[in-house]
């Protein structure tokens, strides 16, 4: 099949202009300027008003649904492959979150697996919020180093929704992913779910400050919460990644403060916590609310009408820094659209060119 997509304006990730595409088999075979192509079935696309760029990834998403801290009935239904692709994420991290215990690795494993089928590149963590992390094989080292799509663990810190492991807990957890993600040739991802604890980033300092672990394990996530911390974790050379859309924390402010603080910008990641619950708790830890974040949510959706206005700091779709440090760990050479890519691997939208950020909406910046 080729398919040539015509005067779409393009980000590749940097601002290319106004190119045509040429597509052959689902992969980019040539841009440029006014590209003359003799081909009987040769499909053509208008591209006119349009904009390309390489697929998003998001790391951060509940594809199998999250929340349910507010009894069965605020259980998020599971994510469709439509939502994501409506909001131009073409990679995603599934993960699990607070529920542990209606929720299982298994299905979280299916859900990946049928991502996958559906033409989108999914992978996924074992683990919850809770200690032991629950698996599929029994056993943490054998679901990352022998589940295909099984790219690490899920934890929990400094929360009072989570099991609260003890430093000698977290570092076993620890080595164990390390362990497992050498035998088996992947990251070994160890994504840090953070609450609004005191300690904050103090659980993963201690394991790093006691041991050798290599700190690129760690991804601490929400990192919004814990400003002083994130920059010192970042400054040591630890990613940090940072919630778009999260309630009235600035998610746009936070990345450029990071920046100025002197985060190097590679080691910055935007993931949207997509199909989670956002509970609300007062300072007895109470629940005093709980709503949805959906993919195509406007705080979950890149190129929704709720990104545009106002004075976001960014110009331009600010994705390579995701994808610059997402490329790194799974060594999948993608997000750069002169080199191809593959299936599926770009987003195509009728919109003029996106004036902010990946995930980040300017009324984050109005209440930072
Ligand atoms: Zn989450």
């Amino acid at each position: 099949m080729l398919l040539l997509i015509k005067n779409v304006k393009l980000y590749a990730p940097d601002d290319m202009g106004t190119n045509d595409i040429l597509i052959c088999n689902e992969k980019i075979v040539n841009v440029g300027k006014k590209l003359q192509i003799r081909y009987e079935d040769l499909r053509v696309l208008d591209g006119e008003g349009m904009f390309a760029v390489p697929g998003f990834i998001d790391q951060h998403v509940h594809v199998t649904g999250g929340g349910g801290e507010g009894s069965f009935r605020t259980r998020v239904p599971e994510l469709k492959l439509s939502d994501c692709v409506k909001a131009g994420v073409t990679t995603v991290l599934g993960l699990l979150g607070t529920d542990g215990l209606t929720r299982s690795v298994e299905n979280l494993v299916a859900k990946t697996k049928a991502l996958n089928e559906e033409g989108i590149t999914a992978y996924c963590l074992t683990g919850s919020y809770g200690y032991p992390p629950i698996t599929l094989t029994g056993n943490l080292k054998k679901d990352v180093a022998f589940i295909q799509e099984v790219l690490g663990v899920k934890v929990a810190i400094s929360d009072h929704r989570s099991s609260h492991m003890t430093k000698e807990e977290f570092t076993r957890v620890a080595s164990d992913v390390r362990v497992a993600s050498l035998m088996s040739g992947k990251p070994g991802l160890i994504v840090c779910h953070l609450g609004n604890g005191k300690r904050g980033l103090g659980p993963i300092f201690d394991v790093l400050d006691d041991t050798e672990l290599p700190i690129w394990h760690f991804r601490p996530t929400h990192a919004q919460k814990v400003r002083e911390d994130a920059i010192a974790f970042g400054k040591r050379g630890g990613y940090v990644d940072y919630t778009a859309g999260a309630r009235g924390t600035g998610t746009a402010k936070s990345v450029v403060g990071a920046i100025e603080a002197g985060i190097p910008a590679h080691l910055i990641t935007v993931s949207t916590d997509s199909n989670s619950s956002q509970p609300r708790w007062n300072e007895k830890n109470e629940m005093v609310g709980i709503t949805a974040a959906e993919h195509g949510h406007p705080s979950c959706n890149p190129q929704s009408p709720g990104f545009r206005g106002g004075n976001a700091p960014f110009k331009g779709p600010r994705v390579h820094h995701q994808q610059r440090s997402l490329g790194a760990w799974s060594g999948i050479e993608e997000g750069r659209l002169e080199t191809g890519l593959r299936r599926g691997h770009f987003a195509f939208g009728r919109e003029t060119e996106p004036p902010y950020g990946a995930f980040q909406r300017p009324s984050d910046d109005a209440r930072g």
